[in-house]
């Protein structure tokens, strides 16, 4: 059982979230005079940027999970609960939650963010969004059932839109699926549908903007549009998608695409409990803080992470969605709680930027590190290495790197299970125009 205020001898902080940021600040409190209690509506944290090897089947879910109790087995000031946190009350300084009501001395929002439609209705409910294990899941299971429906029809007309893959948005997600879903056409096609020829099945990657990666290097948007492009990838840029039906996808432009499946990586917002006042919440839907991490109006409450938006006058437009930015303010957040404790002052938060990168397929990938720029197979080999160490728990790096060394010897792409079928709504009718050119 957990202690009330009044019996506790040390003060309580309440982490909301186990992803990037929340683990990180959790674990900068052991062995320190303070309770912590991190509460997550799933009781593992995901390693989301290899998602996309679990929704293509090179990964199993469990590899890029890792059980939240286990990690912090050896903390004693550590609790969690598995809940759904509801409401921050922040004039009683308690979360409401799933399973009960806890009270806080400190509160951490790390909440994340989810995908975000931009209130396109229709493609919310058709298109497959991949902001969690689930969700990846889903897609495996869908882009296998839609090639199985592929082979119960006869003529292409009938068959070419479960034979189209759409993924929407040109960032590092789009990319490395789209990519992913290339080597599935490449190299498992033919040998599990001998039904099916290889040029039928078709990806196309649609990007707002002029270029893919928009947040790298020039050349290394370049390069991984070659990348993509030399896979058999369609790059579609300076195309908006302006309505899906569930059987045909269409754009500014007056183009269509008649497809079963719609992946959606074009855009996040933040996502978080109710209880954050209206004005405090920026674009994004995130919630904006102080240079230290703290939610203005709101006393010893703090937002990090992809929830957070850090405007100040050296960050006018908020630091980047990616995890070292989460992992940085986690470790920040604690050291800034602790120090607040003792009376001592902290300077503002610096986000290190160590770098981006992003994979293509198999001996591809481009690195930018600062001005220099890497590509090809040792820019691969490098983006191997850093998501290797990076993965939580020894089983699953080395679970991980078995599944990439069989991958790179034989091109086999690994698990094609559909455990759970994904039961996408209905179309909301049969489309059969096609007019992409
Ligand atoms: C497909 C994909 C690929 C990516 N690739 C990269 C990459 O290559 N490199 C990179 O740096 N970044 C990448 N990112 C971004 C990176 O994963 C995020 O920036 C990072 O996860 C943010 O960490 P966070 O702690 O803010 O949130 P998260 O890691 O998203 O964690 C949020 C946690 O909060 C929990 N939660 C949310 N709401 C509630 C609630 N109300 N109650 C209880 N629990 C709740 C969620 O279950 C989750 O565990 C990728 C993201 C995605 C989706």
């Amino acid at each position: 059982m957990l202690l009330d205020r009044s019996e506790r001898s040390f003060p309580r902080v309440i982490i909301i979230g186990g992803g990037f940021g929340g683990v990180e600040a959790a674990k900068q409190f052991k062995d320190k005079e303070v309770e912590v209690l991190l509460i997550d509506r799933n009781n593992f944290h995901t390693f989301q940027p290899l998602m996309y090897q679990v929704a293509t089947g090179t990964l199993a879910a469990d590899a890029i999970s890792f059980p939240i109790r286990k990690m912090f087995k050896s903390q004693q000031n550590f609790r969690f609960r598995m809940a759904e946190v509801l409401q921050i009350d922040q004039k009683e300084k308690i979360v409401k939650t799933s399973v009960g009501d806890y009270d806080y001395d400190y509160l951490i929002i790390a909440t994340g963010a989810t995908s975000n439609f931009f209130g396109n209705k229709q493609v919310e409910k058709y298109a497959l969004p991949m902001k969690s294990i689930h969700e990846a899941l889903n897609i495996r299971s869908y882009v296998l059932q839609n090639l199985e429906e592929a082979v119960l029809r006869r003529n292409l007309h009938d068959r070419e839109r479960y034979l189209n893959f759409v993924v929407v948005g040109g960032g590092p997600t789009g990319v490395e699926l789209s990519g992913a879903i290339a080597e599935i056409q490449l190299h498992m096609l033919k040998k599990d549908y001998p039904e099916l020829s290889t040029h039928e099945m078709k990806v196309f990657l649609v990007e707002g903007t002029g270029k893919v990666l928009g947040a790298l290097s020039e050349k290394s948007s370049q390069d991984a549009e070659r990348y993509l492009k030399e896979l058999g990838v369609n790059v579609m840029l300076n195309t908006q998608v302006t309505g899906y039906d569930g059987n045909t996808i269409t754009f500014s432009n007056g183009e269509s695409i008649p497809t079963k499946t719609v992946i959606w990586g074009a855009g996040v917002m933040g996502q978080f409990p109710a209880g954050i006042a209206a004005e405090t919440i920026q674009r994004g839907n995130r919630i904006q803080t102080d240079g230290q991490c703290r939610v203005e109006g709101m006393e010893n409450v703090y937002a990090i992470g992809d929830v957070a938006a850090m405007i100040t006058d050296s960050t006018p437009r908020g630091l980047p969605g990616v995890a070292p930015v989460a992992q940085q303010q986690g470790k920040y957040v604690a050291k800034h709680i602790l120090s607040t404790m003792n009376n001592q002052t902290v300077e503002n938060f610096k986000y290190f930027d160590k770098g981006s990168m992003a994979t293509v397929g198999r001996n591809r990938a481009v690195v930018d590190l600062g001005n220099f720029h890497m590509k090809g197979f040792l820019a691969w080999m490098t983006w191997m290495f850093v998501h290797l160490v990076s993965i939580f728990g020894f089983r699953n790096k080395l679970v991980t790197f078995v599944n990439w060394s069989i991958k790179f010897f034989t091109k086999n792409s690994g698990i094609r299970l559909i455990i759970n079928r994904y039961t996408r709504p209905e179309a909301e009718k049969e489309e059969t125009t096609y007019q992409h050119s």
